[in-house]
């Protein structure tokens, strides 16, 4: 088998949830949008059930039906995206709880779904979803008598606790939300660290179950191994790779690995790619390419059988920093080509 294989620690991921609900001083939910970043929303959503977690989040109605058929009846799962022309019946059929964002949503949930539960976002300061405080005044009678499961907005900012911003829309959330007697929900992985004020009555985790800062005290959930096709000796002088990018300047033992950008090993990393043998870091040569990397393992004592490239001395946010982004995005953008193993 050539293709890269992908470790997920379920464990982990438990041990990673029942952390941050030990921070949390309110419910803790667990965010499984995209997939469960990447690791696969059944599996992610399975174990965080069974390490304790009641409600989830997903971006897309879609996804949430996913998360349903893996969960089956009796957690909630809630969608951020809200309640969009033509996800009537998805919401209907797996009983989803839509995060209204806009009035048109209210009255489109209101109009279809009149008796099924639904959630209400506001903005208090992001610019992304949620209504404002003047729309969110004008509705707010009305939403009220339908009697939302929960209010919930978005920090901007909770990943720099020092940033202002957090305190303004702390503000802004009481401030819209004050007299009510709706659960409320402010705080994602950031959130939670900034401590109890922003923790209302249910917090949303995401980045922090799968291993990635804020939370520095995760625990790791994925290790990538990506297997040597084919290793070769170069002499001072010969290239590698497309646009002869790369010069051997001594005498080189080169390895090619299964895995390239067309499996999130971001083309951007060009330059800056380390992989492991062991602990020994190996630096990648020449240009990332679709399917194929090319390695300088002449300073390992022995050739390679794979490399790894998420592992114990490389996680998502080191891999992230390296090609200029952040770990959601690595996250995100591991391939489906991979093979997959879940330890529990
Ligand atoms: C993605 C997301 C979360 C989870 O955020 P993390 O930073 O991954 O913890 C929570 N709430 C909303 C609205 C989100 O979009």
């Amino acid at each position: 088998m050539s293709s890269g294989h992908l470790t997920i620690d379920l464990g982990a991921l438990a041990a990673n949830w029942r952390a941050l609900a030990q921070l949390s001083t309110a419910e803790t939910a667990a965010v499984v949008k995209a997939d469960g970043y990447g690791l696969g929303a059944g599996r992610v959503a399975k174990a965080l059930a069974q390490a304790g977690a009641r409600r989830f989040f997903v971006a897309l109605a879609e996804e949430g039906a996913a998360v349903r058929e893996a969960l089956g009846p009796g957690v909630m799962i809630g969608v951020l995206s809200g309640h969009m022309e033509g996800d009537t019946e998805l919401i209907r059929a797996h009983d989803l709880v839509p995060m209204l964002n806009s009035v048109d949503q209210l009255l489109r949930q209101i109009e279809s779904l009149p008796n099924r539960p639904f959630g209400l976002q506001v903005d208090t300061g992001m610019s992304r979803l949620g209504m404002e405080p003047p729309e969110w005044s004008a509705v707010r009678d009305l939403a009220m008598t339908r009697s939302p499961a929960l209010i919930m907005s978005h920090l901007a900012c909770a990943d720099e606790p020092d940033h202002a911003m957090n305190a303004r829309q702390l503000d802004t959330f009481r401030e819209m939300t004050a007299g009510l007697t709706v659960p409320r929900s402010l705080a994602a992985t950031g959130g939670i660290l900034l401590g109890p004020d922003y923790h209302f009555d249910l917090t949303r985790p995401g980045i922090g179950l799968y291993g990635g800062q804020p939370f520095a005290e995760a625990r790791q959930v994925v290790r990538l191994d990506i297997p040597v096709i084919q290793l070769r000796t170069l002499s001072p002088g010969d290239t590698v790779g497309y646009g002869n990018s790369w010069t051997a300047e001594r005498p080189t033992r080169l390895a090619t690995i299964s895995g390239g950008y067309a499996d999130g090993i971001l083309r951007a990393l060009t330059g800056k790619l380390r992989l492991y043998h062991g602990s020994i870091p190996c630096p990648a040569v020449g240009r990332v390419s679709m399917d194929l990397i090319t390695v300088d393992v002449t300073d390992l004592p022995e050739d390679p059988g794979y490399l790894t490239l998420l592992g114990p001395h490389q996680g998502v946010d080191r891999l992230a920093a390296a090609a200029g982004t952040i770990g959601y995005e690595v996250l995100t953008s591991l391939g489906n080509r991979y093979s997959r193993q879940y330890l529990s």
